[in-house]
């Protein structure tokens, strides 16, 4: 019998191992950068096409390859960095496998030139689907050019699984970003598409920083440092008042290499323990050295996960060398923690004058008299023309109390009148009056919400309650703000033009470019909301006018959460994209639970959620109300 196991040919064992390695022209990027670090580059080029599905190139003038070198390094487990098994515990460079330049040449269209210092003459070698297409003799200068074409052109599956051009952009910015950051003695410059991303000269930690994130970065930063026998910790993080709402520019540098670690994450939070507002968070950029022989970075395929060996340790030591840098540069006294933005009255409100609440104490009140000038009790029942005190309020139209309650009423309208300055204004539409029909006049009739905003009081914070016909109805004040919101922008974005309000002083607000690179294809959209762009080009931009219904200071947060919103991309269709900023500017703008809302505020709510066209549920599909009917709580009063 023949035997059926056979071996694999190269290029097939290279195009399935290259899954591995190469999943977007990201991972070329890194594998490419990484290698010109470890040839000790001081000058290093990327420029890409098309988010890097056309062109990859990574120009160095690091140590380059002698010709034998040059034709090895393409081999599976070709590498200079590892001799021997031993030598992966104390690795100071970024590779080790020796199998990048192999995988990523099984699935492109690859071009290297390199030459040694010392050599006269370099070599030009094209490689296609791992196979050799030709090598010749060149005149170079020193160091080493990689150029990646056509990533995936023999794996269409692969090739169409990519994501938009904005989105593989993003990820090759990460991993421009994670390494520009790690070296900065480097020179690094980028390019895409023929116009320059970055232009980094060597400097030290800050500058990069600054750099690479944007010109005000440098005011938020508070240094780190701290030298012990384990580690030594270096680097900056950002001062609480600037932590942002998502985790955009967090990292830990490990030995020169980016890496994530949720327990290191966690270390740095404890250390902010009380300063920051919830769920935000601090930008944070923070260079480990540990002995390499501490550390096991082989845990992962992509090598952004490490293993430490004395992790307490340093979760210890890194907390509190950074609790020590917060407190040093005093940056915990000066803040108002108590001011949240997020809570500040939603904009519609904003222009309505303030009322203030006033109690009223009738000092002549006595709940076991038969007074008849009680006040709430006297208000409430003028609506229905009842002239009769007692039982007045429960006497109108077609109530469902009979005469037989009338007894029974004086107590309960003396409990009721405790609460009577409380609630001056809505008297006149107190719950008890609210079945009068004359007073309904109903906004839906065949519907069982009928003039809910008749009467509301808010619990918790949180829901406004409302009696109704049937019973009663509970409104999420959150919800229901962001219903009536993403309704308003929706029609603003589609229907209607837009009014904006034109800025005394426009805004400058600065952004990291790839911040940048999703602002400039969100613009057309934001226009449309009411946003007046002046200027918008390579690290910031210049707002002249805003929407309406947002405030100056409410601008920034809700493009930083349209940022987070869409990071993931932007939708293809207009139809979505409006749908996804609408739904964005509604999630930051509405007013949030925990925000106290005047009896105006509540109305208006009410009001607006009932008057909206899918009123049932948020634009994330939660229910915005709920309802009770009168038998369901006589029920529970049954038992
Ligand atoms: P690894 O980096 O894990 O060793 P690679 O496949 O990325 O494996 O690279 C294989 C080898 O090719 C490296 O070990 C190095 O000797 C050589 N090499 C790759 N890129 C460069 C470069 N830009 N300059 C000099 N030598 C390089
Ligand atoms: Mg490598």
């Amino acid at each position: 019998m023949s035997s059926i196991i056979q071996l694999l040919p190269d290029h097939v064992a290279n195009q399935i191992a290259a899954g591995e390695v190469v999943q977007r022209p990201a991972s070329v990027v890194k594998e490419l950068l990484e290698n010109a670090v470890d040839a000790k580059a001081t000058d290093i080029k990327l420029i890409i096409k098309d988010a890097g599905k056309s062109l990859v190139q990574v120009i160095d003038n690091g140590m380059g390859m002698n010709v034998t070198d040059a034709r090895l390094c393409f081999e599976r487990h070709a590498t200079s960095k590892i001799r021997q098994a031993e030598d992966l515990f104390s690795l100071h460079t970024k590779g080790f496998r020796g199998e990048a330049l192999a995988s990523i040449a099984a699935i492109a269209h690859m071009e290297m030139k390199t030459k040694q210092d010392q050599d006269e003459l370099g070599t030009h070698i094209i490689i296609e689907g791992s196979k050799f297409v030709s090598q010749e003799v060149a005149v170079l200068p020193k160091g080493t050019s990689f150029a990646v074409k056509n990533l995936f052109f023999n794996i269409p599956a692969r090739r169409n699984f990519l994501k938009s051009d904005t989105v593989e952009f993003r990820h090759v910015m990460d991993e421009f970003q994670r390494v520009a950051l790690a070296h900065p003695n480097i020179h690094f410059t980028f390019y895409h598409n023929g116009s320059e991303m970055y232009n980094l000269p060597a400097a030290g930690y800050r500058q990069r920083i600054v750099g690479i994130m944007s010109g005000k970065t440098n005011e938020k930063l508070v240094p780190v440092n701290e030298d012990t026998e384990i580690i030594n910790v270096q680097g900056f993080v950002c001062k609480p008042e600037f932590a942002k709402k998502n985790r955009g520019e967090q990292f830990f540098f490990v030995n020169d290499r980016f890496i994530k670690s949720g327990y290191l994450h966690h270390a740095v939070m404890a250390a902010y323990d009380g300063l920051l507002k919830d769920g935000s968070q601090p930008s944070y950029f923070l260079y480990l050295q540990v002995p390499p022989n501490t550390i096991d970075i082989n845990i992962h395929p992509t090598k952004t996960e490490i293993k430490f060996d004395d992790e307490q340790a340093l979760y210890a030591i890194l907390r509190a060398s950074i609790k020590h840098s917060l407190g040093q540069f005093n940056v915990a006294p000066v803040l108002d923690f108590d001011r949240d933005a997020n809570l500040d009255t939603p904009y519609h409100y904003k222009d309505l004058e303030a009322e203030t609440p006033t109690i009223q104490v009738d000092g002549t009140f006595n709940p076991f008299t038969d007074d008849k000038t009680n006040q709430h009790y006297s208000k409430a029942s003028s609506g229905s023309g009842s002239g009769s005190s007692s039982g007045a309020s429960y006497s109108s139209g077609s109530n469902s109390y009979s005469g037989g309650y009338s007894k029974r009423v004086e107590p309960t309208a003396s409990w009721e009148s405790l609460y009577v300055g409380l609630e001056t204004e809505s008297i006149e539409s107190s719950p008890f009056t609210f079945e009068n029909e004359e007073v309904t006049s109903s906004l839906f009739n065949d519907n069982e919400i009928e003039q809910a905003s008749q009467g509301t009081y808010q619990i918790h914070k949180k829901y406004i309650v409302s009696p109704i016909k049937s019973g009663m109805v509970i409104v999420d004040q959150q919800r229901a703000h962001q219903r009536i919101l993403y309704e308003q922008f929706l029609l603003n974005m589609t229907v209607n033009q837009a009014s904006s309000q034109q800025l005394l002083f426009p805004l400058d607000l600065f952004y990291s470019s790839d911040e940048m690179t999703l602002i400039e294809e969100l613009k057309p959209s934001l226009e449309t909301t009411g946003f007046v762009f002046e200027e918008a080009k390579t690290d910031h931009i210049v707002i002249s006018g805003i929407p309406v219904n947002i405030t100056e200071s409410e601008v920034s947060l809700v493009i930083e959460q349209l940022l987070t919103d869409l990071q993931d991309g932007i939708p293809a269709s207009s139809y979505s994209q409006n749908d996804t900023i609408a739904k964005s500017m509604a999630k930051s703008l509405a007013v949030k639970t925990g925000s106290y809302l005047t009896e105006k505020e509540q109305d208006n709510l009410v009001n607006g959620l009932f008057a909206c066209k899918d009123p049932n549920i948020s634009p994330f599909q939660k229910p915005t109300f709920i309802t009770m009917r009168v038998e369901d709580i006589d029920k529970k009063f049954a038992l």
